[in-house]
């Protein structure tokens, strides 16, 4: 997972691409880029961590010119290492051109090789880098039909954006995984602002105009917009997890919020999993907006029985004397007066591991609930994705190898429900607004129905966990 991000024609274009960065910093906190220009070269800045740390005001000083676009990479297993920080840029034949991807190639190993055996020498392990130089061997002239012809050539998800020292490209993979959004800044004639998604251009004051289209190219210069469709057409296939954990919950998807189709999935799940209790509670953040739907649903008082600090970096300092369940209390604490004596139901967006989902349990049940129902609102992870979001691999998944009885006894809760594939998918389409029918949908984590084919698990054995 990654944010991705692009301006062209303002004047503090790289000060623009930061705010839009910043807007996107849950979807990658692991480094942080922007690449600008000024229409001569390329100006790069690239760190590790949150992008308020990554960037002073001399570094952004340094980003000059009219164009720009940024990146944030999401923390994974292996590969954190500043070289593997997003947006890359390399010289080629025909000039200078910069890449910030989000998603996942699913064939990047096979053409690597490929390009290796050809006298390629990559200089990140991501998968990224294979698009470039795949474009730089293409025999195409202009830079837009290189870019197709390289992408004709990768398989999997992508939502990229690209900067040359003369125009900005967008360009989203044919199933349309992973979004990427058009927008427009205040006073210009068209489009020219894009982004993974529309919080991104709240903060800017910029205006979402519509989506990219899954499969279509988006060229930005100085003449304004052109739009194409090069790539082969597909099924569209979006990400039903973007709606459910990854997206900023006020981000807009489809036509609808994020927070109201969060919302609905609580209220579905209220109606497929009811129990007797007193007080509805999230795990915070990604719970809230399920639990609200939930309490509403089900008429029982919505309660913060757990409060979250925001303040957990990534380090910090353990007490040798081992304290019970510190990593997880350092992040969450319960409100006891609000939790005794109480029949609880704990509202969580997903299990991954299950390991944190046991120590809420513990807490919630410590803290004085008499019964603590735990309640998911979507369905089992069962399966790895391999479309650019980090989940562990298929044995470390709890629900791959455990029913969800098992998965209850595991987390110790009095139950465990979770949504099922029919009203996850029947609540997203139904909210309000919404424009995307059911089958529009990847949702191979929790199906297995993978809608574009990887390789098998051995070969892919680096692949699945390593993400750009
Ligand atoms: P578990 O009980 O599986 O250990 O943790 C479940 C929690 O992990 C949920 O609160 C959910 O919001 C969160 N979660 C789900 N997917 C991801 C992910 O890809 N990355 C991170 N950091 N958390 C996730
Ligand atoms: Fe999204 Fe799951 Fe499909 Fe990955 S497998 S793209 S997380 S729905
Ligand atoms: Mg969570």
């Amino acid at each position: 997972m990654c944010g991705v991000f692009g301006v062209y024609g303002h004047s503090e274009a790289a000060k623009l691409t930061y705010l839009g960065l910043h807007a996107l910093q849950h979807r990658g906190q692991e480094s942080a880029g922007i690449i600008s220009t000024d229409g001569k070269r390329l100006y790069a800045h690239r760190e590790m961590g949150l992008v308020q740390d990554a960037f002073s005001p001399a570094d952004l000083a340094g980003l000059p010119g009219s164009a720009s676009i940024g990146h944030v990479r999401y923390s994974t297993a292996g590969g954190s290492h500043l070289r593997n920080a997003q947006p890359l840029a390399v010289d080629y034949a025909r000039g200078s051109i910069a890449i910030a991807h989000n998603g996942n190639l699913t064939n990047a190993e096979e053409l690597r090789e490929k390009l290796e055996a050809r006298g390629s020498i990559f200089q990140s392990n991501g998968d990224t880098e294979v698009i470039i130089h795949l474009l730089a061997m293409s025999t195409q002239r202009a830079i837009e039909d290189r870019i197709a012809d390289a992408l004709s050539q990768v398989k999997g998800a992508y939502s990229l954006v690209f900067l040359t020292e003369e125009l900005l490209i967008a360009v989203r993979d044919p199933m349309g995984i992973r979004p990427l959004v058009l927008g427009k800044l205040p006073g210009a004639d068209a489009p020219n602002v894009v982004a993974s998604e529309s919080v991104a251009f709240d903060l800017i004051d910029a205006k979402a105009v519509r989506e990219v289209a899954p499969g279509e190219m988006v060229v930005i210069d100085r003449n304004g917009l052109r739009a194409s469709l090069p790539l082969a057409a597909a099924e569209r296939k979006s990400c039903v997890f973007e709606s459910i954990y990854f997206a900023r919950p006020d981000s807009k998807m489809s036509g609808a919020t994020v927070y109201e189709v969060r919302k609905n999935l609580g209220r579905k799940l209220a109606d497929e999993q009811p129990t007797p209790c007193d007080i509805v509670i999230p795990v915070p953040d990604s719970g809230v907006p399920a639990a609200m739907g939930y309490a509403e649903r089900a008429r029982v008082p919505f309660e913060l029985g757990l409060i979250r600090s925001h303040y957990v970096g990534r380090t910090f300092i353990e007490p040798e004397q081992s304290i019970r369940h510190f990593g997880v209390k350092l992040k969450l604490n319960p409100v006891s007066d609000t939790l005794r004596g109480k029949r609880v139901v704990v509202i969580d967006d997903s299990i991954v591991r299950g390991t944190t989902s046991r120590k809420i349990v513990k807490m919630v049940r410590d803290a004085g609930a008499t019964e603590v129902h735990m309640r998911i609102s979507s369905p089992p992870i069962r399966w790895p994705c391999y479309y650019g979001i980090d989940t562990p691999t298929r044995s470390e998944l709890v629900a791959s190898s455990h029913t969800i009885e098992e998965i209850g006894r595991y987390i110790t809760a009095d139950s465990l429900g979770y949504l099922s594939q029919e009203g996850m998918l029947r609540a997203v389409t139904e909210t309000r607004g919404f424009d995307r029918t059911s089958s529009e949908f990847c949702h191979a984590c929790f199906s297995g129905e993978y809608p574009i084919e990887v390789a098998t698990p051995s070969k892919t054995r680096q692949l699945p966990l390593l993400l750009v």
